[in-house]
């Protein structure tokens, strides 16, 4: 899996709602990408704090 979420991660969910195959979900107080991910990258510019990355 390319892409993962750092601490960096604010839990807003926005990430969640633009994942077209839903891989992403909440891990513990923050968010996690599953092995479902298709690496679109569309996160990756959704998160208002940057914290989806390679
Ligand atoms: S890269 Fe695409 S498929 Fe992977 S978690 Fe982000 S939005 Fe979902
Ligand atoms: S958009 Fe960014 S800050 Fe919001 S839940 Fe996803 S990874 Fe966390």
């Amino acid at each position: 899996m390319a892409l993962k979420i750092t601490e960096d991660c604010i839990a807003c969910g926005t990430c969640v709602d633009t994942c077209p195959v839903s891989a992403i979900a909440a891990a513990g107080d923050k968010y996690a990408i599953s092995a479902d991910c298709t690496e679109c990258r569309a996160c990756v510019d959704c998160c208002p704090v940057s914290a989806i990355v390679d």
